[in-house]
């Protein structure tokens, strides 16, 4: 069957690509598990030239890989060189790893006991839609570094930029069978990569929904699991933040990839005191958010994925929001930015919209914002806005978030680990923490008796 890939931008088809079912799923674990002892027994300083080369290619096929991530998700192009910039340093930064990621020697009674890190053998990587290469690379780089070999199933929605990074993974020289990318339905290709009793492990990012599909279908084998799911993360301002720089900043935490990010601070927590002049600063921020064609260079906010997810998108608004923004005209499954005033307790607080809404709600005092912001089933992320450095302190360790800023807002560097508390998932990713995820620890004793 064959599947046709969609520009979210246009409604046009962009792409007509074979889709993959059970038995090309299991070819691609068989190649993979091939691969294996061939790929593990490679020298860290050959696989760190490797992977190196894999970073200079997707420089060098930047501008291709960032018009191929804008064009099948629609968003703006300056954000997806962006992203594939990050592609290319995930690479860099891992094959900077390969030889440094050691095990230990400990003390022990009549002989020596020395540690190390063996990989776990073939890895699905199972990745969603809205930072199609970017979370793709977070998996493969740490996966590959440590000498597993990997199947990459992207969305259905997005697979291109998976393919593209496929054939440059490659013509770096990666032996065939060490990457294999299987474009096909979750319920069918990722079903089957979750419960084949050769896959080692499951790396997967999406919804919490799925996760918890993920996490029953690993039972079977006890394979390997880490997940990164969905979050609700709070922005919280306090009376004593710089309030126009906390405006400023806070359409970009949630209304960036249109809102479609685990990473959203789709709730806007606003001390009462200041609640009306930061709203009234919000709102004016938020209309600067400059809407439209994906391909401008000064495009900051494209299209929704798919009309499906605009429809569900549409769903959390309710009533006379505080502030909707403009959408083009004509194609396109476009959606307006828009601030609703809420409380904690509205479904526009609770579930996670993965789209560009921001609930607004008030707290009183520190106890209320802390409160406030776990009151939630997720802990992925969240920020802080105070020019108290004491009160930023306790309350980011007060927060039951895995990845926090003060007076900032962004999420994700390569070199700091990522992942969630609560049902945000479990797992880090990028740093030298996902080296542990794709690795088991071996102990080996050896005895100096004679
Ligand atoms: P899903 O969790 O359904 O999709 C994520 C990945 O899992 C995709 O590759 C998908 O494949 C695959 N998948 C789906 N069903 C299964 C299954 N039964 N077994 C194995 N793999 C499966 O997310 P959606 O794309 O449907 O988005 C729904 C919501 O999830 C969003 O609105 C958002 O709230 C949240 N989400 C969170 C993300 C995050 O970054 N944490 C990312 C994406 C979504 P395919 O799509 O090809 O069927």
């Amino acid at each position: 069957m064959s599947l046709t890939v969609v520009n979210p931008a246009t409604e046009e088809p962009i792409a007509e690509l074979e889709q993959a079912g059970v038995e090309e799923a299991d070819d691609a674990v068989a190649r993979a598990k091939a691969a294996y002892p061939a790929w593990r027994a490679v020298s860290p300083a050959d696989r760190a030239r490797l992977l190196r080369r894999v970073a200079t290619l997707v420089e060098e096929n930047g501008e291709e890989l960032a018009r191929i991530e804008s064009q099948n998700v629609g968003k703006p192009i300056s954000g997806a060189r962006g992203e594939i910039g990050m592609v290319a340093q995930v690479f860099h930064f891992y094959a900077g790893a390969v030889d440094k990621h050691g095990g230990e020697t400990i003390p022990v009674a009549g002989g020596v006991a020395a540690t190390f890190r063996e990989p776990l053998g073939v890895v699905g990587l199972i990745v969603p839609w809205n930072f199609p290469a970017n979370i793709a690379s977070w998996k493969l780089g740490p996966a590959l570094a440590c000498g597993n070999t990997v199947v990459l199933k992207p969305a259905e929605l997005t697979p291109l930029s998976a393919v593209r990074l496929g054939e440059l993974c490659l013509e770096a020289g990666i032996p065939e069978g060490v990457v294999n990318v299987v474009v096909g339905k979750g319920s069918v290709v990722g079903q089957r990569l979750i419960e084949h009793p050769d896959v080692a492990k499951i790396a997967f990012t999406g919804s919490t929904e799925v996760g918890r599909i993920v996490m029953q279908g690993a039972a079977g084998t006890i394979k390997r699991v880490t997940l990164e799911l969905g979050g609700k993360s709070a922005n919280v301002v306090f009376e004593d933040a710089d309030l126009e720089k906390a405006a400023a900043a806070a359409p970009y935490a949630v209304f960036d990839n249109a809102g479609q990010d685990c990473c959203a601070r789709s709730r806007v927590l606003v001390q009462r005191s200041v609640y009306d002049r930061f709203l009234d600063l919000l709102v004016d921020a938020t209309r600067g958010v400059q809407v439209g064609d994906p391909l401008d260079d000064a495009t900051e906010m494209g299209p929704l994925v798919s009309a499906a997810h605009r429809e569900t998108v549409a769903s959390f608004v309710e009533g006379e929001p505080a502030f909707r923004g403009d959408i083009p005209d004509g194609p396109g499954y476009w959606y307006p930015c828009t601030l609703v005033e809420a409380t904690n307790d509205d479904r526009v607080a609770r579930e996670e919209v993965f789209g560009p809404v921001a609930a607004v709600i008030p707290f009183e005092d520190e106890a209320d914002a802390i409160r406030l912001s776990n009151d939630t089933p997720y802990g992925l992320s969240g920020s802080i806005w105070t020019r108290n450095g004491a009160r930023a302190l306790r309350v980011a360790r007060a927060t039951d978030a895995g990845v926090l800023s003060v007076n900032a807002n962004t999420s994700v560097r390569v070199q700091t680990p990522f992942g969630g508390f609560k049902q945000s998932g479990f797992g880090r990713e990028l740093g030298l923490h996902a080296l542990e995820g794709y690795s088991e620890v071996k102990s080996v004793f050896i005895s100096t008796e004679g």
